[in-house]
């Protein structure tokens, strides 16, 4: 036997047992996102390498060591999406959606990155991404996370998730504040674990992050963020937090909170849970003002938000939140015996299909005898099986067993419809 072909470590299948909740996610995000009058947008899986690096930026762990990049025949360099914004912005941009308007996007899809996979981790991992463009003022940045907070109500994880909140100010602020930092950890280099010292020239920011004991007490002396935030951006911090406030949104400010992508500004947050081990977070954003003049567009304000799909399910599965509605089930399954009796079934099948309450209906397909049809409708756990032999042909009747009593009736087949929205 020739030897199988296994799939790419930390890319998973979404099997017919899982995409029940996928689709119920997915179907949930979908409505919460229009009720705030957000349009999707979606663009390719794969850009032009270039587009990352500048957009993501140089010295993150994302361009520095996880991007999927190859050369394509041509010999030109792409990259499989890693982050869904700066393709976000690269696509409305380039169709002139951006300058001078104000445009509410979101999409969903695979991303890609070359990351250790474990619980909560994978190569292949999907996002959920929401974005608005062209609104300056805070009341934009709170639209946004009272729209996630929304979605975690409706999916029944409010009480689950923490939200995180920090300002990182505007660009002279973090770099005043990034000397300060460097100037400090110098002193203490050699008691930083080795990612931190080298991100001392590459992206001191990022050392708060680090979950490293020795450099952690390092950073109990170092010089706070916050004290290097300005005027304008403290003002744009308070009206957010004034309006979450006035919504009952509460929220935690993590003065350490920094995110990992180098285009944020102002606000950021996350929205952390205690259930998932290291993998907390399972949405994450903030204010990207440059981003969009950073790749070659006029200046635009932008902020906005990513969820791992992942995570959520995760999370859903561990606290037992998916609905039984959501999950996939048969409301009833046809049985016939004899070719006359085949033909009847495709008609009620199709009668039941097309009620308002469009019925999940299952036919026996490829014949066999009584018995082995009966075996199939019960695997297939439907509410109730229809059962047509030439005998209910002849007299313009069909059987219906309710599959939970074992009870049996006869149903003239002009009733069938509404004998099976009683039952059902
Ligand atoms: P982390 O700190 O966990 O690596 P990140 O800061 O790299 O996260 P973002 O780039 O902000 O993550 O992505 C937004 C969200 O996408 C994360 O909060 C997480 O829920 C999800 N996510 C990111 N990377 C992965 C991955 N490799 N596998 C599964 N989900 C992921
Ligand atoms: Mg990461």
């Amino acid at each position: 036997m020739a030897r199988k072909i296994q799939a790419i470590r930390g890319m998973n299948d979404i099997l017919p047992d899982q995409s029940s909740v996928w689709l119920y996610l997915e179907k949930t995000v979908a409505d919460v996102v229009k009720s705030y009058g957000y349009q999707q947008i979606r663009f390719p899986i794969v850009e032009s390498t270039d587009l990352f690096k500048r957009g993501v930026g140089e010295t993150t762990d994302i361009v520095e060591k996880e991007m999927y990049t190859f050369e394509d025949r041509n010999g030109e360099s792409l990259t499989l999406r890693p982050e869904g914004t700066a393709s976000c912005v690269r696509a409305a941009d380039q169709a002139g959606l951006l300058f001078n308007q104000v445009q509410r996007l979101w999409y969903t899809g695979p991303m890609f990155r070359y990351e250790r996979p474990q619980k909560g981790r994978y190569r292949q991992f999907h996002q959920i991404g929401v974005e608005a463009f062209g609104i300056s003022s805070a009341d934009i940045d709170a639209e946004l996370i009272i729209l996630s907070a929304r979605l975690w109500q409706k999916l029944g994880l409010l009480e689950h998730v923490e939200l995180q909140l920090n300002t990182i100010g505007l660009a002279s602020e973090r770099e005043a504040f990034k000397s300060a930092l460097v100037e400090y950890l110098t002193e203490f280099k050699d008691q930083l674990d080795e990612d931190s010292q080298r991100r001392l020239t590459t992206n001191p920011l990022r050392i708060l992050d680090s979950k490293d004991e020795s450099t952690q007490s390092v950073l109990q002396g170092a010089p706070n963020l916050e004290d290097f935030i300005g005027e304008e951006s403290q003002a744009h911090f308070e009206r957010l937090q004034a309006i979450l406030k006035a919504n009952d949104i509460p929220y935690v400010i993590n003065h350490r909170l920094v995110r990992g992508l180098d285009y944020y500004g102002k606000t950021v947050f996350e929205w952390v849970t205690t259930h998932l081990g290291a993998q907390a977070t399972v949405c994450a954003g903030g204010r990207y003002d440059g981003l969009v003049e950073q790749l070659g567009g006029k200046a635009t304000p932008g902020v906005g938000f990513a969820m791992g799909i992942e995570r959520l399910i995760l999370l859903l599965e561990t606290l037992d939140l998916v609905p039984a509605a959501a999950k996939f089930s048969t409301d009833v399954f046809i049985v016939s015996m004899g070719d006359d009796a085949e033909l009847t079934s495709f008609v009620l099948a199709e009668k039941l299909r097309e009620t308002e309450s469009g019925y999940v209906v299952l036919r026996h397909c490829g014949g066999g005898n009584f018995k082995n049809q009966m075996k199939k409708a019960d695997r297939s756990e439907a509410r109730l099986t229809l059962i047509i032999g030439q005998d209910e042909v002849d007299q313009g009747v069909c059987q219906v067993k309710d599959m939970l009593t074992g009870e049996q009736e006869t149903c003239v087949f002009d009733d069938v419809v509404s004998y099976i929205n009683s039952k059902l």
